[in-house]
Parts: C-alpha cells; sequence; structure tokens
C-alpha cells in the first residue's frame, strides 16, 4: 500500500509526464530524489504525472514527456528496457516529432552527461527541485518540440545538446527539507519515512562525487527536520536520516537527543543513518542507534595506510578507526562493516599488507565481535581531482582480492567484494564521450551481462576512447569539461598537484 504524505490537486491536464525510473518498482520507490520531484510534478497545475519503472507493464496513457532518473551508471539497461517496451526509438535522430520529450537527471547526468547526449532530448545538470519546476512550466505550453527545446536551453542548468555548447551545474539553495512523501510498503525501505539532513560533504576526498558533485555542504534548520520527523511519525515508526556527512550537521547532536528522548518517553522509532563518519562516532551515537534497534553499522576507512589515506584525501588515522571500533563495540552494536578500496593509485604492496595488520589489531583488540571487510576497485570519477586517474588492469585486481580474502579468512574476518569486471566496465561508463551511445545500444541489445560487454566494445572499439580506462592527462579537453561547475577545473588540477606528494611513503 502507497500512502501519499500531499494532497494532488488537479483540474486540467496539459501535460502527461512519464516519471521514469530505470529498475524495478521498490528501487524506485526507494529513491528520496526521484520521489519528491514526482510530489513536485503531482502538486503543479496542468502536470499529469505517471510513476513507471521496470516492472510498469506498457501502458496506453499517452506520454507527452518522460523523465528519467538515472543514479547509477547501469542505469541505462533500464532507460532502454522502458524505451523498448513503449516503442520508442533509443536514438534522439530517429524520434520524430509525434515522439515524447525525453529527459533526464540525477547524479549519472550531473558527473557526466555525454554518454547520453544522443540518447535524451536534454538533460538537467546538478539539483533538480527548482529546475524541473522550470521544466515543467515549458513542457506544459503547446510549443512545437523544436520550440520547446529552445526555450528549455534558456533555463540554467539545463543541457539541450542541440543548443547549448555549455551549461552551469545548479546547486540548490537547500531551504525547503526534502522527505519521502509516498511511504510504500513495497519500498526497498519498507515504510520508511526518509529525511535529507544535509547534502553534500565538505571533506573533499579525492575521488568522491557525494562531495564534489554537491559544493557546498549544506543542511537544513533543526527546527524544519524536527517538523519533518514529526510528520513522517504520523505514518510510520521507522525514520531514516539521509546525508552523506550528517554528524557535520551543526545540531546533530540535538537532532540525535531529540530522537532518543522520544523513544524513553515510550514512542517506538526504528532510527536508521545513511552512515557513519569514523572519526564522528561517540558513545551517545552508538547508544541512540542501538536504541533505535540499529544492530549493524558501516564504516568507511578507504584505504589500510595513513599515506595512501592521505593521498585521497581522507584525513583519518589508524587510531581514529581503532577508536570507533571500540565505541561500536562496548555500547553494543554486534557488528560493524568496514568499507574500504583497492587499486587507488599509488597502491602499493604494502598498502594491502596494511589491511591485513589492521585487521590484527581490530581482531586482538575487539574479541567477539563481528567484523566484515568490504572492498570495491577505485572508479575515476568526473569532477573529481582523480578524474584524470588511471585504472589498475582487472586480472591484478583480482589478484589482491585473492589474497586478501585468504589472508582475512586465516585471521577470521570475512569480506566481500565487488567485481573488478564491472567496475571496470563502470570507469568505462563514468569517462565516455558522446560515441559510447551505440556501444550502450550494442550491450543492451545483447542482454548486458560481462559477455556483451566485450562483444560490444570489440565492434566500437575505434569509437571508444581508450584514455576513458587508462586515465587522461592533466593538458587533456575532458568530455566533461563544457560542464560550468564549482570547484572549477584548474582547482581540481591544483589538488591533483598537491595530492602527489604523499604518492610515494618515501
Ligand atoms: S567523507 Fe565520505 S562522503 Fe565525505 S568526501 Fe569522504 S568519502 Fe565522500
Amino acid at each position: 500500500m502507497d500512502r501519499f504524505l500531499y494532497t494532488s490537486n488537479k483540474s486540467q491536464s496539459l501535460c502527461n509526464l512519464w516519471m521514469a525510473y530505470p529498475a524495478c518498482k521498490s528501487f524506485a520507490l526507494a529513491s528520496l530524489g526521484y520521489i519528491w520531484l514526482y510530489k513536485i510534478a503531482d502538486e503543479l497545475e496542468g502536470i499529469n504525472p505517471f510513476l513507471i519503472n521496470t516492472d510498469t507493464e506498457a501502458t496506453s496513457s499517452k506520454a507527452d514527456a518522460i523523465a528519467f532518473s538515472m543514479s547509477f551508471d547501469f542505469d541505462f539497461m533500464g532507460v532502454f528496457e522502458i524505451l523498448e517496451k513503449n516503442n520508442i526509438p533509443f536514438l534522439q535522430t530517429n524520434r520524430d516529432n509525434s515522439s515524447p520529450i525525453i529527459f533526464a537527471g540525477g547524479p549519472v547526468i550531473t558527473t557526466n552527461p555525454e554518454p547520453y547526449k544522443h540518447i535524451f532530448d536534454f538533460m538537467v545538470i546538478g539539483d533538480g527541485e527548482t529546475v524541473f519546476i522550470k521544466v515543467l512550466e515549458i513542457l506544459k505550453q503547446s510549443f512545437s518540440k523544436d520550440k520547446t527545446l529552445k526555450e528549455l536551453s534558456k533555463i540554467e542548468g539545463v543541457y539541450v545538446p542541440k543548443f547549448n555548447s555549455n551549461v552551469k551545474k545548479i546547486s540548490e539553495s537547500f531551504e525547503q527539507v526534502i522527505y519521502t512523501p509516498i511511504i510504500s510498503d513495497e519500498s526497498y525501505f519498507k515504510d520508511t519515512f526518509i529525511i535529507e539532513v544535509s547534502r553534500g560533504c565538505m571533506n573533499r576526498c579525492a575521488f568522491c562525487i557525494a562531495s564534489y558533485l554537491n559544493l557546498p555542504f549544506r543542511y537544513n534548520s533543526y527546527s524544519k527536520i524536527i517538523d519533518a520527523l514529526e510528520l513522517g511519525l504520523r505514518y510510520t515508526n521507522k525514520i531514516a536520516l539521509l546525508g552523506a556527512q550528517i554528524s557535520a550537521h551543526p545540531d546533530f547532536d540535538k537532532i540525535m537527543k531529540y530522537i532518543e528522548a522520544k523513544i524513553d518517553s515510550g514512542i517506538e522509532i526504528e532510527l536508521g543513518i545513511s552512515s557513519l563518519r569514523t572519526d564522528s562516532i561517540s558513545p551517545e551515537l552508538i547508544q541512540t542507534l542501538v536504541k533505535g534497534g540499529q544492530r549493524s553499522s558501516t564504516i568507511a576507512i578507504e584505504a589500510a595506510s595513513d599515506r595512501l589515506r592521505n593521498f585521497i584525501n581522507k584525513n583519518l588515522k589508524e587510531e581514529q578507526i581503532l577508536n570507533a571500533i571500540k565505541i561500536a563495540r562496548e555500547n553494543n552494536l554486534k557488528s560493524l562493516k568496514i568499507y574500504s578500496m583497492i587499486g587507488i593509485p599509488t597502491e602499493t604492496q604494502d598498502d594491502i599488507e596494511e589491511f591485513l595488520n589492521l585487521a590484527k589489531k581490530i581482531k586482538q583488540d575487539n574479541k567477539g565481535f563481528e567484523i566484515t571487510f568490504s572492498f570495491s576497485t577505485f572508479v575515476p570519477k568526473p569532477q573529481t581531482p582523480l578524474q584524470w586517474a588511471k585504472r589498475e588492469d582487472t586480472k591484478t585486481l583480482e589478484k589482491k582480492q585473492k589474497y586478501l580474502e585468504k589472508e582475512l579468512a586465516k585471521l577470521g574476518i570475512s569480506s566481500k567484494f565487488s567485481s573488478p569486471k564491472w567496475d571496470y566496465w563502470q570507469t568505462l561508463l563514468s569517462r565516455g564521450d558522446e560515441n559510447l551511445a551505440n556501444f550502450l545500444i550494442e550491450v543492451y541489445k545483447l542482454g548486458g551481462k560481462n559477455g556483451a560487454y566485450k562483444t560490444a566494445f570489440k565492434k566500437y572499439q575505434n569509437l571508444i576512447n581508450s584514455k576513458s580506462i587508462n586515465g587522461f592527462d592533466l593538458n587533456d579537453i575532458l568530455p566533461w569539461d563544457f560542464i560550468e561547475n564549482n570547484p572549477r577545473k584548474e582547482l581540481l588540477i591544483k589538488e591533483y598537484n598537491r595530492l602527489q606528494k604523499y604518492s610515494s611513503s618515501t
């Protein structure tokens, strides 16, 4: 059952808008940004939005426009699935004026829209809340497709490949709290009310788009967050606080105390927090989480050696990691996942050995406490200081994984790993250019498994820029350079150069 926390107010429909999520319904309903934009569209006079996802059968309701939200690099598969189901050509040039206008936004598009340049009619770069309303106001007009796109190209933050050669990334002033407007038992986060406490992270780890795409760090006021919390509690007892760095909120302790007081007064609250900053873990924080039913949590250390953490600007010392784990154990969390990466540029065997040294110390100090190491491989992302970096080859990464898995098992510590093969393709998608469109279509047609990527890669190899995988030079023009961003490219170069002083231990 879906419970709507707002009222849709319509007297006429000027635009049938499919709000399309390129994955299944439960993921769609769990995507806060997507559902919030649906609410905006539903509250706007003249717009008739439909929730569409890959579980939706072909619908007979005609779309005037289709908005896709893309959060993950592999989401293009879901985009094509929805278009195919509704007999809509994938490439812009194969669609005529009777086709709906098709557009997209979300982190994937904001990071690098170029692989999708020939697929979408336009894209929204940056935060969507305000731009989306301006877009919908244009879509409501009965302009021709060309005139609509021309008008859209004048909006700051909108990139219409046909008309714009540059675009400014939008950063919202963040005056309104965003929360789950439709609480659903079909959501991946079943019956959960999510509150966005803050956006971005001021720590600027050199690989991190959660930080670099969302500068400056912004947060909502204490009173607005509490009002949202009270609204959510009228519908559900499952509350989740969202933000890459929520503990940096100036009133974070006060918010946690407010929730704790509610629990102490007998109100049942199941509390979830999206991520814990290792250096912000305190006994009070863990105690509140445990009271809110949390049994396990994750900390991100990103790399095992202090040297490598300095290189990626993750200013976290080993003592802080050990201290955080001790606090988690002493305050009754049952288990902890430690997230890290391998394959970070400049990584050596010594850095890999540091994982094992750290694991030994953790094990020694925390007998009986369940620890899991979870590793992904480094994927260089556009618009970060490591956007130029080379990706380590798959075989070397697989060897490192096997070694870590074996050695951690000897210590009685379980480990999980992402697939280096998939992370390799993710690198290509992240840093691809406009020539990637046919490759993407081929991958989709061939079923989207690893073999499909290999076959499509062979077919389109001559169109694919090998630098997407092997790394760019600092003076290369990058596919996403046309985005006016904060910080500007010169500052990313400066930061990249600054980090080189940590590139070796000598
Ligand atoms: S602390 Fe986490 S969210 Fe913040 S910049 Fe580093 S990796 Fe990103």
